[in-house]
C-alpha cells in the first residue's frame, strides 16, 4: 500500500490551483455573460474551495482555529455556497439550500467540540465527510430538479461527479470509524488521499459542465433567434424550410393528412403608401398576433416572406383546415389600432392538403395557387385548392 501513498502536501496544493484557476477563469467568463444568473456565485464558491485548503496548508505554522476551524468553514462555506449558486443558475426552489445552511453551524460546533474539548482527528473527517455528503447529494437533487432544463448529458457529468463524491464521503467517514484514531492527516492513509483527489475532480467536473451547460445555453438561444422573424416573432423561412419537410415526411409515413393555409393581407401596398411604413409594419405585427393567438397551442404560424404567413396543420384533413381557415380570416378582418389609426385589415386564404407523393415545395405552390384564386375572387375570403369551395366576405 506503501507504494500507492500520495503527498498530502502536494495533492493540497493542486486542489488550491485547480479551484483558485477555475474560479479566476468564471469570474472572467462572466464579465461577458452578465445575464447568467449564479455565476458570479459559483465562481466565488470555487475560490472559497480553494482557500480553504490554502488556509489548511499552515498546519503546524498557525494555530489550530485558523487551520482547523476556519480552513475546514471557509471549505464547507464554499459547497454551501455552490450549492445556493446551482440553485439559482438552475431556478431549482432555495429550500434545496437550506439543509446546507443547517448543516453549516453544527459542523463548526462539531469541529470546535473534537478540537478542544475532546481532540480527535477521526471525528473530525467524519463530521466534514457528512457535511461533503449532505450539500452534494443536495447538489445533484438541484440539477435534476431545478426548472431551467439544460443539455441532459451536461446536467448527467455534474450529477454523477456529485453523486461519486457523495459516495466516496459516504465510505470516508464509514472506514474512519472502524479505524482507530488518526495521529496526524499528513501522514493518514489512502482514503484519507485520496479525498484530495476526489475535491480535485469535482471541480474540474463541475467547472467543466457549467462551461458545458453555458454554451448550449448560447447555441440554443442563436438557434432560436435563427429561427424567429424579428419583426413578427413567428417563425420566419429558415424555421418553415427545416419542419415543413420533416412534418410532411411524417404525414406520408404515418399516412396521416397534413395541410396547410397560407394567408396574404389585402391590399397592403396602399396601407404603407397611405400610414407609412411604420403603420405597415404594426399591421403586419396586428395580423400576426390575430393569427397566432387564434391558433391551437400546437400549431404554429410562420412569415413566409413580406405580409405572407403560413402555417402548418399536421393532422388536418381539407376540411378541418378550411374552417380553421375560416375562423382565422374572421378574427383578422376587423378594426386594428395601429398607434393612434384605426385601419380594417382584411386577408385573403389559400388552403391545400398534401397529396399523395406529392413534395412540400408542391404543397406550398398549391396553396399559394389557392391563394392567388382567392384574391381574384375579391378578396377576404378562403380558397380551398383544387376545390370550387370559397366563402365570400359577410
Ligand atoms: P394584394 O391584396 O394583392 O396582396 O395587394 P398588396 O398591396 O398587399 O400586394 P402585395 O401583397 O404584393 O404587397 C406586399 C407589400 O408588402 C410590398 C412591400 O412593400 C410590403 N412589405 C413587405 N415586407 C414588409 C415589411 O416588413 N414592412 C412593411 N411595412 N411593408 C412590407
Ligand atoms: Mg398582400
Amino acid at each position: 500500500m506503501d507504494g500507492l501513498s500520495l503527498d498530502i502536501r502536494t495533492l493540497n496544493f493542486i486542489v488550491i490551483l485547480f479551484s483558485c484557476t477555475y474560479a479566476g477563469a468564471f469570474i472572467l467568463y462572466r464579465q461577458s455573460q452578465t445575464r447568467t444568473q449564479g455565476l458570479k456565485l459559483f465562481a466565488f464558491s470555487l475560490l472559497c474551495i480553494g482557500i480553504g485548503p490554502f488556509f489548511l496548508s499552515f498546519r503546524g505554522i498557525a494555530p489550530d482555529w485558523f487551520t482547523i476551524i476556519v480552513a475546514n468553514t471557509i471549505l464547507i462555506t464554499g459547497f454551501q455556497l455552490n450549492l445556493h449558486s446551482l440553485c439559482i443558475f438552475k431556478q431549482a426552489k432555495i429550500r434545496y439550500t437550506y439543509i446546507g445552511y443547517i448543516a453549516l453551524p453544527i459542523m463548526v460546533i462539531s469541529l470546535l467540540y473534537y478540537t478542544y474539548f475532546e481532540p480527535s482527528i477521526k471525528y473530525r473527517v467524519i463530521v466534514i465527510s457528512c457535511a461533503f455528503i449532505v450539500i452534494s447529494l443536495a447538489s445533484a437533487v438541484v440539477i435534476y430538479r431545478g426548472k431551467r432544463k439544460d443539455l441532459p448529458s451536461a446536467e448527467k457529468a455534474m450529477i454523477s461527479a456529485f453523486g461519486l463524491y457523495c459516495l466516496f464521503n459516504a465510505i470516508r467517514a464509514v472506514t474512519t470509524y472502524f479505524n482507530p484514531e488518526i495521529p496526524s492527516l499528513l501522514s493518514a492513509g489512502l482514503v484519507h488521499q485520496l479525498a484530495y483527489l476526489s475535491i480535485m475532480l469535482l471541480v474540474v467536473t463541475i467547472s467543466f459542465s457549467m462551461l458545458w451547460i453555458l454554451n448550449a445555453r448560447l447555441i440554443s438561444a442563436i438557434d432560436h433567434l435563427s429561427k424567429r422573424d424579428a419583426l413578427t416573432g413567428l417563425y420566419n423561412r429558415l424555421a418553415l424550410d427545416i419542419k415543413l419537410p420533416k412534418l410532411t415526411k411524417q404525414a406520408e409515413e404515418k399516412q396521416h393528412p397534413i395541410s396547410i393555409i397560407m394567408t396574404d393581407i389585402d391590399h397592403f401596398k396602399s396601407i404603407n403608401d397611405q400610414h407609412g411604413h411604420i403603420v405597415g409594419d404594426l399591421a403586419i405585427q396586428s395580423i400576426a398576433s390575430a393569427i397566432q393567438n387564434k391558433l391551437p397551442h400546437q400549431l404554429s404560424a410562420f412569415r413566409y416572406g413580406g405580409d405572407e404567413l403560413l402555417i402548418v396543420l399536421p393532422e388536418y384533413c381539407e376540411q378541418r383546415a378550411y374552417s380553421l381557415a375560416e375562423r382565422l380570416r374572421e378574427n383578422v378582418a376587423d378594426k386594428h389600432k395601429l398607434d393612434a389609426v384605426h385601419l380594417e385589415i382584411t386577408s385573403s386564404f389559400g388552403v391545400a392538403t398534401l397529396l399523395k407523393g406529392e413534395t412540400w415545395k408542391e404543397l406550398i405552390s398549391r396553396a399559394d395557387d389557392a391563394l392567388y384564386r382567392a384574391k381574384r375572387l375579391g378578396r377576404n375570403r378562403v380558397v380551398l385548392c383544387n376545390c370550387s369551395l370559397s366563402i365570400k366576405t359577410a
